[in-house]
């Protein structure tokens, strides 16, 4: 069995079936995959660079061998709906509500599926998700999935896949010994490519985001009054505003001028 392909087809299958049994209004393009080896010495790493509360993967899953990323990508229409105003759209509020769900309930799947071929896997502890205080989370999925080879940080500090940087990024820790996906050398992001973007640090109308700095208790303030509006969703303290319009929101924009 290949096992790389089996687990895709499980995710992207999944989420197929999800759009017509679920009633969401969210709307989701093909997710992207990727493996990362969970003794890879970058996981050290980021307990020296981001927190020392940052887990490995064997210390929540005693046999880890791989880790399982995911990118979810928003529809182009939802991306969109958020390009206009100071306020997040509704749809991007629905959609980061509706995908947490789904992420739920795609690892609890992904779990019993691969319980049926003896692979053993973890759900990440929900205190490990984030830190309202340190503003971080234990379990960081950006770094995790550029870990996992699915792309590179842009200047927006997001993590830009083949499919941009709109949409939700989960993992999964398995003990199954996976080919590990490789990382590429090259840029995804405009600015660290040639410098000729900026267009996130425009969209923020807060200037939290510049070329020197990024303000993340200043930001996450504006993702709570958005929370605030948006009560009745659910949790969506979000923004996404330096996320949407630009030419990185649905694709690797630096592939597309290298081809
Ligand atoms: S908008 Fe431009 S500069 Fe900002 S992250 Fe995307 S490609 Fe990079
Ligand atoms: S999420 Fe919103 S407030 Fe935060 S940096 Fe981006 S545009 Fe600015």
């Amino acid at each position: 069995m290949n096992i790389q392909l089996y687990i895709k087809n499980l995710i992207i299958n999944y989420i197929e079936d999800y759009k017509n049994f679920s009633n969401c209004r969210t709307d989701w393009e093909e997710p992207i995959v990727g493996f990362a080896d969970a003794t890879d010495p970058l996981f050290f790493k980021l307990k020296e660079k981001i927190d020392k509360s940052h887990k490995l993967p064997t210390e929540l899953l005693n046999k880890a061998k791989t880790v399982i990323s995911y990118f979810i990508p928003f529809n182009k229409k939802i991306i969109l709906s958020n390009t206009k105003g100071k306020i997040a759209s509704k749809e991007w509020a629905i959609a980061y509500v509706e995908t947490n769900k789904l992420m739920l309930k795609l690892n609890t799947f992904l779990r019993r599926e691969l319980k049926k071929e003896a692979i053993d896997s973890v759900k990440i502890p929900d205190e490990l998700n984030f830190d309202e205080k340190k503003l971080i989370s234990s379990w960081s999925q950006k770094h995790i999935a550029y870990i996992a080879g699915l792309g590179k940080f842009g200047l927006h500090k997001m993590l830009i896949t083949e499919k941009g940087c709109c949409g939700r990024l989960g993992s999964l820790i398995t003990s199954a010994q996976i080919e590990p996906t490789k990382r590429l050398e090259q840029e995804y992001c405009l600015y660290f490519h040639n410098k000729s973007c900026t267009k996130c640090i425009e969209n923020c109308f807060y200037d939290i985001l510049t070329l020197k700095s990024f303000e993340r208790h200043k930001c996450y303030n504006i993702c709570l009054e958005n929370s605030q509006i948006y009560s009745h969703l659910g949790i969506a303290d979000v923004c996404g505003k330096c996320a949407c319009g630009l030419p990185c929101s649905h694709t690797n924009p630096v592939k597309k001028i290298t081809k």
